[in-house]
């Protein structure tokens, strides 16, 4: 028998291609069908963006340098503290690129990060044609400039000249080999990876291929970010210690997310906890109404919202306070402990805040989290 390469993503190991009247088929990608994309010329010419607010130095520096690494073909990799500004690094390379008629798409692996991202874009390039592509919105997959899920790429073979892909380290992309596989198909001539935490398989890779890693350690608004404080506790103690916790901050109204490692937890907790302190409510990926639980948290209706993975990325609410219950749960590695502190203290006019982590034992991810964001710091 002849070998097989699936033409999706690239898939040769014979105990996942299945016949079906003679003919080979992938079952690694099955699920990834529809139509492809069509090529487009898009208009060489000047590009006016419209940034909402001027680049610190910092961040013009790397600006400028992921532009030099486009032009000469080189790959590059960008990490950045969580709330350090790090989509706006990008726009000059995308500015650079759409100028001379190349196609740009920008990828993140998480479909209500792709949205709020598209917005974004679009408000910014507003004389070019935005568009978004994800499950469940797929009519129109022409544009200059293509914001998608990763799910969406197996539509663009070869058709990136510039393919920026933001949270690397986030579920699903991470560890996939399908669409790990789909993303280094989908360029045609560099990309651009984003993270604040990625893994150090990762940075390895790009160390090893020449490519080039350019580090952010300031915060946009120059403060610094929170260090994180572990509280021992365990069983009654813990949940007694979250109740006077949370008391605090409401008192100061100030608003809180608890974070916690599971959906059965979650609920749990709140059940046990919603009469001795009022006003919060809860939200994890099994609610339908979670965008409707999230935006009435940020329009101030509910006090706290204990939470799970849902909120970890891409969530930004002035003066937020966090708790992390249980955070030596085996499912918190240390850089899901750094993403979540990071929600804290990202704007310019509430740049501080709390971090709790409440746990019965110091695990190695948590002693990790602590000492990074530290050394984080100390390198501005
Ligand atoms: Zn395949």
């Amino acid at each position: 028998m002849e070998t097989y390469k699936c033409p999706v993503c690239g898939n040769t190991d014979i105990n996942s291609i299945g016949y079906l009247n003679g003919e080979p088929y992938c079952r690694k990608c099955i699920s990834f069908n529809g139509e492809n994309a069509k090529e487009r010329k898009i208009k060489k010419g000047t590009i006016t963006f419209d940034l909402k607010y001027k680049l610190s130095k910092e961040q013009s520096e790397i600006s400028k340098q992921v532009i030099e690494n486009y032009k000469n073909g080189i790959n590059t990799l960008i990490n950045a503290v969580c709330g350090s500004g790090k989509t706006e690094l990008v726009y000059g390379v995308i500015a650079h690129a759409l100028s001379t008629g190349q196609q740009v798409g920008f990828a993140v692996p998480r479909r209500d990060v792709a949205y709020e991202l598209y917005l974004r874009i679009k408000s910014v390039f507003t004389s070019n044609k935005v568009i978004l592509v994800c499950g469940g919105h797929h009519k129109e997959l022409e544009g200059d400039v293509i914001v998608l899920t990763t799910h969406q790429l197996y539509r663009y073979n070869n058709y990136f000249s510039l393919l920026i892909l933001d949270e690397i380290d986030a579920f699903p992309y991470q560890g996939n080999d399908v669409l790990n596989e789909m993303f280094q198909r989908a360029v045609k001539k560099n990309y651009v990876m984003m993270s604040a935490t990625p893994s150090n398989q990762v940075l390895q890779r790009f160390l090893e291929q020449n490519h080039n890693i350019l580090y952010l350690n300031r915060r946009y608004h120059g403060h610094k970010l929170p260090v994180p404080k572990f509280v021992r506790c365990f069983g009654l103690a813990m949940r007694i210690e979250l109740i006077k916790i949370l008391k605090k901050y409401v008192q100061q109204q100030k608003p809180i997310f608890v974070f916690v490692p599971t959906i059965e937890l979650c609920e749990y907790l709140y059940s046990k906890i919603k009469d001795k302190v009022h006003g919060g409510y809860f939200v994890h990926s099994k609610c339908h109404d979670r965008a409707k639980r999230i935006q009435d948290f940020r329009d101030g209706v509910y006090s706290y919202l204990i939470t799970t993975a849902v909120l970890e990325r891409g969530v930004t609410v002035k003066d937020l306070q966090v708790i992390i219950y249980e955070a030596d749960h085996h499912l918190y590695d240390e850089s899901t402990l750094v993403q979540i502190s990071g929600r804290v203290g990202r704007k310019l006019d509430a740049p501080e805040g709390e971090v709790i982590f409440l746990g019965s034992k110091e695990t190695r991810a948590i002693t990790n989290a602590i000492k990074q964001i530290k050394d984080k710091n100390a390198s501005v």
